[in-house]
């Protein structure tokens, strides 16, 4: 039978139906739609599909989404610049700048450019002041990943308190906030990075595993308690037909959409723990699109602040 399939992508959109509404009384109240501001570095394909599909979801629920592109060659000051424009723009509400950067901008370029953005635009909750307000458990922007992975675990009534989660990951991204927000949530947990010794067994005591590692399949069965739950963070291509037959049958459906597109999606689960975890966020149409549908949150969210209101 397998796991449970915890569908994102449907949440995804119910989300977005939801959030409609609340755009069209900004609005109404405000006479003019909230406002996101996209600053997209470089042409990297992957952030392209980011970007565009975070664009839709908030043009189609009634934002105004703007993409200000920067060329792979530019200098951080000048990234800055454009940042400013937005912080200092009536109308943007809320400030994205897509990661990862152009390496060319230098290693701490991220952090710098994310400090950068006026802290009660910063849809995706990296600035340092939004991880202390999250860290102290204080209403605040929380990155988009891990609140959508959150959304959905409540709404699947997957139980958090008391449960021992279990985070592969540390990154500011993902791994650190969603350890906070189970934590907030009275979960007991427990944080894994690169360094973990006897990883397998560690994740095995886990009620609630999220595996945000950024490595294909890593998380096999032996990861994973039977009936626990499993919410795969991780997006990996694969290109190289060895490599998609170790982890796919020859006649299974992702076999079949390599052979037409050259390429298929994993996340950092191993196909094998559908057979012993409760439930599992399937690669794609798991946290993706709850991702792009939190970035449409905070930005009405952050709006609603702006303007004086308390957020719905
Ligand atoms: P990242 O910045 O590269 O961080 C990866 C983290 O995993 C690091 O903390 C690293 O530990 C840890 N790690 C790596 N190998 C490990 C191992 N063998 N055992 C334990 N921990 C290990 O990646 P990220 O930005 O957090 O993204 C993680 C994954 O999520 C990627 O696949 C990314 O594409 C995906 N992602 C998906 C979404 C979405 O919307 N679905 C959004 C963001 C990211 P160290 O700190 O010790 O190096």
């Amino acid at each position: 039978v397998g796991a449970r399939r915890l569908d994102g992508a449907g949440l995804a959109a119910r989300l977005r139906a939801e959030l409609a509404p609340r755009a069209a009384r900004f609005e109404a109240r405000h006479g003019r739609p909230p406002g996101l501001g996209i600053v997209l570095a470089g042409q990297r394909p992957e952030s392209e599909i980011y970007v565009r599909n975070k664009l839709k979801a908030v043009a189609d629920a009634g934002c105004r989404a703007e993409l200000v592109r920067v060329d792979e060659h530019a200098t951080i000051d000048e990234c800055r610049r454009v940042v400013q424009r937005l912080n200092d723009d009536e109308a943007t509400d809320a400030i994205l700048v897509q990661s990862p950067l152009p390496p060319g901008m230098g290693a701490d370029a991220e952090r710098r450019l994310f400090e950068s953005i006026a802290s009660a635009k910063d849809v995706d909750g990296f600035h340092p002041e939004n991880v202390g307000r999250l860290v102290q458990k204080r209403p605040t922007l929380v990155a988009c990943t891990p609140l959508g992975c959150i959304e959905l675990l409540e709404r699947e009534q997957i139980a958090i308190a008391g449960c021992h989660a279990v985070v592969i990951g540390r990154s500011d991204i993902v791994g650190k906030p969603m350890a906070l927000l189970l934590l907030h949530r009275d979960a007991t947990v427990t944080i894994c990075p690169s360094r973990t010794q006897d990883l397998p067994q560690i994740a095995a005591n886990a009620d609630i595993l999220v595996a945000a590692l950024g490595r294909p399949g890593f998380v096999t069965r032996d990861f994973v308690k039977p009936g626990a739950t499993v919410v795969d963070v991780g997006i990996n291509v694969l290109t190289d037909a060895a490599e998609v037959a170790r982890f796919f049958a020859a006649d299974s459906p992702k076999q079949r959409s390599f052979a037409q597109k050259g390429s298929v999606l994993i996340g950092d689960v191993h196909p094998n723990v559908d057979e012993v975890a409760g439930a599992i966020t399937p690669v794609p149409g798991g946290v993706g699109p709850l991702t792009i549908a939190m970035v449409l949150r905070n930005t009405i969210t952050a709006a609603e602040l702006r303007a004086g209101g308390a957020a719905a």
